[in-house]
């Protein structure tokens, strides 16, 4: 298991509580993990990625609520900076313990912020909770409006669900899937930034989260540290998330671990790619792991 990061437990897990499953992305973990930790004090509030003017243009907002965790449920596919609110949870908000949701790329972030915390003064000892999501790709919003209003033919306005999985983006509105595209329809949006990501399933997190692997309605969930394993065994014993063994689960930590050797191999391919002259006409391009 080279490409899915150190981990202590992997579990089919989701959240215990209808209304958290009934507008999560998959099992609602992100959002049962920050409402159980949230209401015993194990964070007093979790930078997310809420509603933004736009539909599904995401907008990082600092959870102090669980109404306001409600309102950040289900996966944009678009950058949302997060990190961007990590030195105000600690200023205006005045937070001690910040929960912290983010793809792998944005934890990485974090813990080379409190590594190395260039302008993050008080910052470092005070990141709680840092929940990892998987991530293949993300894209900028105008190409996720176009893959949405010129390829799906919806109304973004109309979207209830947008979903990536089993080879195609779909999306959902309230009559259920209303179209889907195969994904090599969507390659041409994604982020250029992302083709040189080594990062698949959030290894930096406490603990990450993600679809793949587990049936509809459940997620596939890493506990990495120590922090991770204390909260997640506490917010299972207490009925917020129900977790069950990865044992005979299918597609289960095969596919998972397919999917990020697919993508590590990839990318690492496309940074030796960079690197060489023939790929810039005047020099190689920066390598930023070495
Ligand atoms: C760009 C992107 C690509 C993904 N690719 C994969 C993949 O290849 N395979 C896979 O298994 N899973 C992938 N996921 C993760 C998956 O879609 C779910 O986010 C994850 O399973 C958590 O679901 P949940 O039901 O626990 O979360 P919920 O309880 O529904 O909560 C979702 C949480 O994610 C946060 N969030 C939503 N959008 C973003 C965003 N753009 N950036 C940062 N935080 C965000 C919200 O703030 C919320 O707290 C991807 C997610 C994103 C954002
Ligand atoms: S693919 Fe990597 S760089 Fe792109 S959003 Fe996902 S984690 Fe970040």
């Amino acid at each position: 298991m080279e490409y899915l990061g150190q981990y202590k437990a992997v579990y089919k897990a989701k959240a215990g509580c209808e209304d958290i499953l009934a507008k999560s992305q998959d099992g609602g973990i992100v959002t049962a993990m920050f409402a159980y930790a949230l209401e015993t004090g194990i964070i007093d509030g979790a930078i997310v990625a809420g509603p933004g003017a736009e539909p599904y243009k995401p907008e990082p907002m600092i959870a102090t609520t669980v109404e306001e965790l409600f309102a950040s449920r289900g996966t944009k596919y678009s950058v949302s900076p997060n990190l961007a609110l990590i030195k105000e949870a600690t200023r205006s908000y005045g937070l001690d313990k910040i929960g912290i949701v983010g793809t792998p790329c944005q934890i990485q972030a974090v813990r080379k912020g409190q590594l190395y915390p260039v302008g993050l003064r008080d910052v470092p000892d005070k990141i709680a909770l840092a929940l990892g999501i998987f991530c293949m790709e993300n894209f900028p919003y105008q190409g996720l409006f176009q893959m949405v209003e010129d390829h799906c033919a919806t109304k973004i306005d109309n979207v209830t669900k947008m979903d990536i999985g089993k080879g195609k983006f779909s999306v959902y509105t309230e009559r259920g899937v209303n179209s889907q595209i195969p994904l090599k329809v969507t390659h041409k949006y994604e982020q250029p930034g992302c083709h040189v990501c080594l990062d698949y399933v959030a290894n930096m997190a406490d603990i990450s989260t993600g679809s793949v692997g587990t049936p509809d309605g459940w997620s596939t969930v890493f506990v990495r540290s120590a922090a991770g394993e204390a909260a997640f065994n506490k917010a299972v014993e207490a009925g917020w998330i129900i977790a069950e063994s990865m044992d005979g689960v299918k597609p289960g930590l095969e596919l998972v671990e397919k999917l990020a050797t697919e993508k590590i191999t990839k990318n690492q391919k496309y940074l030796e790619h960079r690197a060489h002259k023939e790929h810039a006409a005047l020099k190689p391009l920066r390598n930023p792991y070495t």
